[in-house]
């Protein structure tokens, strides 16, 4: 897994956990190569369940180090983990297990969860969301999202997608979607982050439309954790988290 630092104002408050393949003669596979794969095979179910324990694992190890304890972790996941029966059952096994605390945990899902079978989905939300889990929607604004089922998730977050702020400066469509999301997010009582905020002039452009949260190549690359935990260091050591 690497970790890649979301940033709040200038604080870390904590980072993705990206799954990666270290294949023997590859290299490092990138998830867009294995991921669809995996869903097509059923494979995600057993990657999906590695990767949220090794994340809670993670978590429960920074929880014993004070300056690392209030960090979280974004895990993604699959629209068909969250078809599992189980689902919650599962989650909350393996934060027993950690002994991670699960509102450092936060679950990123994508609008694909909402094309079907929403009241289950809303049910394992509301299941997790009692015992302080929280949730991201990912990749928002590409996808099928029904602003009627938006307000019923129990969401914490929307996440604008890269797509949108890549061409922020650029291109005037993806400023008014930027600035729209931002908006919707607040009147909805939602937080909301940037994803693939490559340079200082679209976190200007993000921070002047309210949008206060970020995570990009401006910040920091996906990195391995004990880069990440330097990093970290580096910041509290009072350099700036984009040098
Ligand atoms: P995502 O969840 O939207 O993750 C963000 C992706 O954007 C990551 O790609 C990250 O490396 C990349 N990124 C971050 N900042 C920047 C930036 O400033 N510029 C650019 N160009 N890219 C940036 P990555 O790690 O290759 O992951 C791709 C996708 O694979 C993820 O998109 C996610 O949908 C999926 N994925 C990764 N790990 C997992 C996992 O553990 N489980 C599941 N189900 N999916 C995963
Ligand atoms: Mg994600
Ligand atoms: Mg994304």
């Amino acid at each position: 897994l690497h970790y890649q630092a979301q940033i709040d104002g200038s604080r870390i408050t904590g980072a993705e956990a990206l799954v990666r393949w270290r294949h023997p003669t590859r290299g490092i596979v990138p998830p867009a190569d294995f991921i669809p794969l995996a869903e097509e095979t059923g494979l995600i179910l057993a990657l999906g369940s590695w990767v949220l324990e090794a994340a809670c694992a993670q978590l429960a190890r920074w929880a014993t180090r004070p300056h690392m304890a209030d960090l979280a972790i974004a895990v993604n996941v699959s629209i068909q983990q969250f078809r599992e029966p189980d689902f919650v059952g599962k989650v909350l096994a393996i934060i027993r297990r950690t002994g991670a605390r699960p509102d450092r945990l936060k679950l990123e899902l994508t609008e694909s969860v909402l094309v079907d079978n929403v009241q289950d989905i809303i049910q394992k939300m509301g299941a997790l969301k009692a015992k302080g889990v929280v949730f991201s929607l990912d990749d928002f604004g590409i996808g099928y999202s029904s602003l009627s089922y938006l307000k019923q998730l129990p969401l914490d977050q929307l996440k604008i997608d890269r797509s949108f702020v890549r061409d922020v400066l650029v291109d005037p469509n993806d400023a008014v979607i930027a600035k729209t999301i931002v908006a919707l997010a607040r009147s909805l009582g939602l937080g909301v982050i940037a994803e693939g905020v490559e340079t200082g002039e679209q976190r200007d452009f993000l921070a002047a439309a309210g949008c206060y949260a970020y995570q990009g190549y401006y910040f920091c690359r996906p990195v391995p954790v004990e880069d990440f935990e330097a990093l970290l260091a580096s910041v509290e050591a009072g350099q700036c988290v984009t040098e």
